[in-house]
């Protein structure tokens, strides 16, 4: 089959023949219908070394995956062949007490991981290939009516990630409240989609691209700001000088957790998801009171049930741009360059 591997650090990915996965007892092997292009990719092309994880290349890329079941190891009950899945992408231990809420992303027994700390595409092959090898069949979720392949894949990491966010700071976004999203790409622009479907927050959404800006405002957004000097007068000026509640950061540099906590609310939460490696100096003074500071990663697998039950009821819409497998690697340049709008999904299969 083909895949789309990443085959030593510091370099681009190559399309590449390799054989394909055969599932032994319990695992599963998915027609891959859709696998989504992260910028978290682009860190792993370009920025990480060896021996900063205990993982490394060679891999396939692609950690947002869905297709269909293709064949099912010995034991494997509950599915059937054909049958459309989205695959939850972080995998823990499975035993561990927050493996077992199916909290996956933060599994503290790692060392009994297929990958420690990864899953599928981030350590282990993912789902830029034909097929892709499943090592539990529990990180499967039945695709709900409605939703194909193509648009659920996405929704695994670039709409899981925003909801996990979004979900732990529900009780601040009360009417009356404000929440801003600085970074309207791949996540971003499903996070104005998850505010709006979840909350009674306004939203103010910050982009360095107007073609961003006009998205995050068809999604709804109240307003749309650049991150330019008169970002932090606007937002405090819109809030009533209030500040925003919540600050979701999909880009975390310098200046964007800068701006976060610049325009955060008394009580706020600043969570910063993006990894361009940002720091922050804190100090009694740096922050409004009672500002909660955290960064989160991806989210659990009951989270990813809801994600697609809202994407099968029409309430998430991926804006998505389909590329075919030998083309993955220009849908990343698409992306490095700001030329993508919403999420990149690559399709090695139109079908079961
Ligand atoms: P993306 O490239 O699709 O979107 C990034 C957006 O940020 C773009 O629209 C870009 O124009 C905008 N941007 C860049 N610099 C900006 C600035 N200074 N101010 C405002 N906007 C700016 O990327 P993505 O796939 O949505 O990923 C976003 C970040 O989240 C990446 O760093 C990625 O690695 C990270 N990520 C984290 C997790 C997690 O679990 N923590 C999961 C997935 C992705
Ligand atoms: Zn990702
Ligand atoms: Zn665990």
């Amino acid at each position: 089959m083909r895949a789309v591997r990443l085959m030593e650090w510091k370099s681009d990915p190559v399309l590449v023949e390799v054989d394909d996965p055969v599932p032994g007892p319990g695992q599963v092997v998915v027609r891959i219908g859709g696998a989504g292009a992260c910028h978290s990719d682009l860190h792993l092309m370009h920025e990480f070394e060896p021996g900063l994880l205990p993982w490394g290349p060679p891999f396939t890329l692609g950690h947002e995956n869905a297709g269909w079941v293709h064949a099912l190891g010995a034991g494997v009950t509950g599915f059937d062949v054909g049958q459309p899945v989205a695959i939850y992408g972080p995998w823990g231990c499975g035993r561990c007490p927050r493996c077992l809420l199916g909290m996956e992303n933060y599994c503290e027994q790692v060392q009994d991981a297929p990958v420690p700390g990864g899953g599928g595409g981030l350590g282990f092959d993912g789902g830029m290939a034909d097929y892709m090898l499943v090592p539990s069949a529990r990180h499967l979720v039945p695709l709900p009516d409605g939703l194909d392949p193509v648009h659920a894949a996405p929704l695994t990491d670039a709409g899981l990630t925003p909801y996990h966010a979004v979900r732990r700071s529900w009780p601040k976004l009360v009417p009356g409240s404000t929440a801003v999203v600085i970074g309207v790409g791949g996540l971003g622009h499903l996070a104005v989609q998850i505010l709006k479907a979840t909350t009674a927050a306004r939203v103010i959404a910050v982009d360095t691209r107007a073609e961003a800006l006009n998205l995050a405002a068809n999604e709804g957004a109240d307003l749309t700001v650049e991150p330019d000097e008169g970002a932090v007068p606007v937002i405090r000026e819109s809030t009533g000088g209030r500040g925003a509640d919540v600050v979701l950061d999909f880009v975390g540099s310098d200046s964007t957790i800068a701006l976060a906590a610049a325009v955060s609310r008394f009580l706020g939460d600043v969570t910063v998801v993006g990894l361009a490696g940002g720091t922050f100096a804190f100090t009694f003074f740096s922050l409004p009171y009672e500002v909660s500071v955290q960064t989160t990663y991806w989210g659990s697998r009951p989270e990813l049930i809801e994600v697609l039950d809202l994407a099968a009821r029409g309430l998430l819409r991926p804006t998505i741009t389909t590329f075919p497998l030998e083309e993955a690697l220009h849908a990343y340049r698409l992306m490095e360059s700001g030329s993508s709008l919403g999420r990149q999904v690559i399709v090695p299969s139109p079908g079961p």
